[in-house]
């Protein structure tokens, strides 16, 4: 089983509740991308469902741990997402209702579901959920993660633990990623545009979409400091095609504009940003006033593309606002 870092409050609630037959039914996990909310996700999974628990830890070698940790445990259930935009609809709302009943065949009796990286989540569908987890079997068991818990409805909120996560510190995420083998080249690299966000560091050295959108924060960055729209717009046309790459390049600018407000007030500290040079030069670029106005303008160009408005409108519209901005 691979050691998780940080969240160490997180972990022994989670162990505590389990150990003391108190494990909560509907259990969320909400936090920023990377900061670990799957891992714990399947960590409370493995409390619930393992054989032979040590110390109240999950053992990691029986058939239950091995098939958790494989993805194919046959009562650990991540429903499918076959709503609008990426979300859950109904008929799987439904599906989960009518699963729910049908007992687990295991040595523990229990059943988990998974409902992972929540976005786009219709009301319809949580209101079909809800009076499951309202009155659910004794041996169902139900995981939220969302990178906000805004994503579901008070009712549903009303009814889940809560759990916020955090991400590492660097010398966490430093250690974590020399585990995996990696070189210090590669983690130097990976933890001075990630910093303790140990999942998106991984991401960052495995995938190249992830070093792609970096670049692409990078030059919009360079953009605004220049005042250049064209090579604001090309940029951001690169990413025009996918909604949740739009939306990651958002997150990462918004973390720059955040970064070169902070080094107004405090210099020299170190950020959460992707691009530390550009944080600076932008904290010289930008008063106060002007940094608050583009950090609304990406929150309402992110609600823009999560409602389904066109990408290219929203970006077009939303470098107008930045040029007249700065
Ligand atoms: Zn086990």
């Amino acid at each position: 089983m691979n050691r998780i870092y940080g969240n160490d409050y997180l972990l022994s609630t989670l162990k505590n509740m389990v150990s003391r037959d108190k494990a909560a039914h509907t259990v969320m996990f909400y936090g920023e991308k990377g900061s670990g909310k799957k891992l714990l996700a399947r960590y409370y999974t493995m409390l619930l469902l393992c054989e032979n628990p040590i110390d109240g830890e999950p053992c990691g070698c029986c058939t239950a741990c091995r098939n958790i940790e494989a993805g194919y445990h046959p009562d650990v259930i991540y429903p499918e997402k076959s709503g609008k935009l990426g979300g859950y609809s109904v008929e799987t709302a439904g599906s989960v209702a009518s699963d729910a009943y049908v007992k687990p065949n295991n040595k523990t009796g229990r059943k988990v579901y998974i409902f992972a990286d929540c976005r786009n989540f219709d009301s319809r569908p949580q209101n079909k959920l809800l009076k499951l987890i309202e009155e659910p079997p004794d041996y169902a068991y139900f995981i939220f993660t969302a990178e906000s818990k805004s994503v579901f409805l008070p009712t549903i909120i009303s009814r889940c633990v809560c759990f916020g996560t955090s991400v590492c510190t660097e010398d966490q995420a430093r250690q974590a990623l020399a585990e995996d083998g990696h070189s210090q080249e590669e983690i130097r690299s990976a933890v001075s545009c990630f910093h303790g966000n140990i999942g998106m560091c991984k991401s960052y050295l495995f995938d190249e979409s992830i070093r792609r959108k970096v670049d692409l924060t990078k030059s919009l960055a360079d953009s605004i400091i220049r005042r250049d729209e064209y090579a604001m717009n090309s940029a951001f046309y690169t990413v025009a095609k996918d909604r949740n790459d739009v939306n990651d390049v958002f997150s990462m600018l918004d973390k720059l504009i955040r970064d070169a407000v902070v080094l107004k007030k405090i210099p020299d500290t170190s950020g959460i940003s992707c691009f530390a040079d550009g944080a600076g030069k932008l904290s010289e670029r930008l008063d106060i006033y002007q940094a608050a106005r583009l950090h609304r303008y990406l929150e309402k160009a992110k609600s823009a593309v999560e409602s389904n408005v066109s990408i290219p409108l929203v970006l077009a519209a939303l470098c107008a606002e930045i040029i007249g901005t700065v």
